[in-house]
């Protein structure tokens, strides 16, 4: 089946087209056939397509919505400058999978979209005011583009975690808040998670019990997940991506008496210290140079930038605090995996994360590690590692379409 994945931000809309079926994706045989990103959308739009193995084109034209951007990526699609193999016209396009960020507690694996399933998508909209809104006009626009008949399935960045225990999942503030309000920790990136678990499965060729591991996606959002028996059992992020490691723009962990000090002290609003949280802080706010890993390294490297240094060892310290808490929880933990634009391309973070942690049975082969960049995936432990860490580049978008195959197959679900 050809599946369209599409990924709709605020302002933009990520979408690639792969080929999969429950045969192909056993064999790990799924096809991407296009990709492509639209950014700035109610302006003039920045569009990039890229059929598989062609160069990218680009242009810049004025797209007032995503309804309209969803029709210019259809018509390309479709087009004979696209040439993509097996799609001629919209009748080549067999489901669309959509990534939605919120399902809270009503969505505890992915949908079917239908008339019951945009209401609970809606119903999220309070705990994502930004995303929920957006992921559902992409909903709406594939609808009326498309038509009622190709299926629509919605995969949530949270659902992975609905398996987490009151004991990981609850904020130890009085419990009817949570009754009231729904007020608990969540998750996120739980789409990369599953993904990055059940890909080491095909690799190790363990059951899902017998997966015991930690997983980290360190991109410009970072979360760690404690994976027990093949489940999230804790993770990093909570009732928003705010909470847990250090990341490009957000500063995870913090005492929340920062927020009175600060409105008290510098005569900020609410709204403005969730910007400084959000967008201001993290690597970008310690080093007060950028929030991108790179670059961080490049000054590093380069000019010896005294808070670049922080900034990197911070974000390494934080990730390391957070290994060493899960390893307590889960007991025993068999491997440790790196997934996300730093996870799969920084050695050198890498390295920093893991110095130390030899005590925990986690013994790193530098060679092995310095090899593994850019797409590679690989174990980079030693041979005598009691615990093992592997580099596996992590697909949300293929675990996307995989699910929407198995929803519209209306197949049992194996991870
Ligand atoms: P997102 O979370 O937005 O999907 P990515 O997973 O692409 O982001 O990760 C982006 C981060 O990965 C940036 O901080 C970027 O600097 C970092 N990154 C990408 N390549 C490298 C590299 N070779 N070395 C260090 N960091 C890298």
């Amino acid at each position: 089946m050809n599946i369209l994945v599409l990924n709709c931000g605020s302002s933009s809309l990520k979408f690639q087209i792969i080929e999969t079926d429950l045969e192909l994706f056993e064999k790990n045989e799924d096809k991407q056939k296009a990709k492509g990103l639209i950014e700035r959308i109610g302006s003039q739009s920045l569009v990039t397509y890229q059929a598989t193995g062609k160069p990218a084109v680009k242009q810049a034209t004025p797209l007032r919505d995503h309804r309209q951007a969803l029709d210019h990526v259809i018509r390309w699609m479709i087009s004979s400058e696209a040439q993509i193999p097996g799609i001629h016209s919209l009748a080549d396009i067999h489901a669309v999978g959509h990534r939605v960020v919120h399902g809270a507690e009503h969505f505890t694996k992915s949908a079917v979209i239908d008339e019951q399933v945009i209401g609970g998508i809606e119903d999220c909209i309070g705990l994502a005011p930004l995303h929920n809104p957006a992921n559902l006009k992409g909903i709406y626009a594939a609808r009326e583009l498309l038509g009622g008949g190709i299926p629509q399935v919605a995969v949530f960045d949270t659902s992975f975690h609905s398996t987490m225990p009151e004991t990981s999942y609850l904020y130890a503030l009085p419990y009817q808040l949570y009754r009231r309000h729904k007020i608990r920790r969540y998750g996120f990136h739980g789409t990369s998670h599953r993904y990055v678990a059940f890909r080491y499965r095909q690799l190790t060729g363990k059951t899902k019990e017998e997966t015991n591991v930690i997983t980290l996606h360190l991109g410009n959002g970072c979360s760690a997940c404690a994976i027990k028996q093949g489940e999230s059992f804790d993770t990093s992020m909570g009732m928003t991506p705010l909470e847990g490691l250090v990341m490009g723009t957000r500063g995870g962990d913090l005492d929340p008496s920062v927020i009175e000090f600060l409105a008290h002290k510098e005569g900020m609003s609410l709204s403005e210290i969730d910007a400084l949280l959000n967008k201001q802080s993290g690597l970008l706010g310690l080093s007060g140079l950028t929030n991108d890993m790179r670059d961080l390294l490049d000054e590093e490297r380069e000019h010896q930038d005294r808070r670049a240094t922080l900034a990197i060892d911070i974000f390494a310290q934080r990730v390391k605090k957070y290994i060493g808490a899960y390893f307590a929880e889960l007991g025993n933990v068999e491997s440790i995996i790196f997934a996300g634009g730093i996870g799969e391309n920084s050695p050198t973070v890498r390295r920093r994360i893991l110095a130390g942690l030899e005590w925990l049975g986690v013994e790193t082969d530098d060679n092995l590690n310095a090899k593994i960049t850019g797409g590679k995936e690989g174990v980079i432990s030693k041979e005598s590692s009691r615990v093992k860490t592997f580099v596996i580049p992590t697909n949300e978008e293929l675990l996307i379409a995989r699910d929407t195959v198995r929803c519209v197959k209306d197949a049992p679900r194996r991870w």
